[in-house]
């Protein structure tokens, strides 16, 4: 009996805070549908290898389509928003995450699975509950990112990978949030791997 190969070990879920990626190079623009909440947003759901690298681009022929998602696209709107400029719809964004990442996933998510499972996550995770509730808010005052780390570890159950980036005066902000995720893309785990952000042990929090 042949073995089928592994495509990959776990899930990175990133969420990205706006206030961050518009702050950084003070340039972003909103979607066509409007100002996104000032809740993080979801990056991607990105296949990993425990070994730290990473499968992409899995399979040219599997482009997105619209229409498999079509009864996720206000959801999608809401949470998933692009900032990249030229202000867009997001079908760009996602259809680089799904033909970049996704498709590395297809073994276990179609296309409407795969976006869904990111949508569910995200309400899941609740990362802004998380924080808010440890005192910790996007009110452009510098926090500690130990008490940053210790706070979505209480409310999730696992720690969590955190990257930063520089604002236009160099303050190290937090920008992204990484959490791992199991093949099936439901349950949060121990991260096999950490991401290599870099964050300074105190970041700020940006407003948006
Ligand atoms: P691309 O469109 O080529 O995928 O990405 C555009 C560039 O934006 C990439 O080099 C990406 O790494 C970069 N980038 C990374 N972090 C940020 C950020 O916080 N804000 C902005 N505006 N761009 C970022
Ligand atoms: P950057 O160089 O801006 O950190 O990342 C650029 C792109 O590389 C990301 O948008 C993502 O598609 C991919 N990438 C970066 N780090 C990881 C990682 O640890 N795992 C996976 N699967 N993709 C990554
Ligand atoms: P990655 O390759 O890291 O998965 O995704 C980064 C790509 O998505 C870049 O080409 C970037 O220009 C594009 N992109 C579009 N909208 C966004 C957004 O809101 N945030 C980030 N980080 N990248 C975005």
């Amino acid at each position: 009996v042949q073995s089928v190969a592994q495509d990959f070990d776990f899930f990175y879920f990133v969420l990205q805070w706006p206030g961050a990626y518009c702050d950084s190079r003070n340039s972003c623009c909103y979607p066509k549908t409007g100002k996104p909440a000032a809740d993080f947003g979801i990056h991607g759901l990105w296949p990993n290898y425990k070994t730290g690298g990473w499968p992409q681009n899995c399979n040219p022929d599997s482009e997105f389509d619209e229409l498999r998602v079509s009864d996720l696209m206000s959801n999608l709107q809401r949470e998933w928003p692009t900032l990249s400029c030229p202000s867009n719809d997001g079908v760009k964004f996602w259809t680089h995450e799904w033909e970049k990442h996704g498709t590395c996933a297809e073994s276990e998510l179609d296309q409407h699975d795969y976006f869904e499972a990111g949508l569910k996550l995200k309400q899941k995770a609740n990362l802004l509950h998380a924080l808010t509730n440890a005192g910790i808010k996007p009110d452009d005052k510098f926090y500690e990112i130990k008490d940053i780390e210790k706070a979505i570890k209480e409310a999730i159950g696992f720690a969590p990978g955190m990257e930063c980036n520089k604002d236009s005066s160099h303050n190290s902000q937090l920008y992204q949030i990484y959490l791992c995720v199991d093949t099936s893309a439901s349950n949060f785990i121990n991260c096999p791997v950490m991401p290599h952000g870099r964050c300074d042990s105190r970041v700020q929090f940006p407003k948006f």
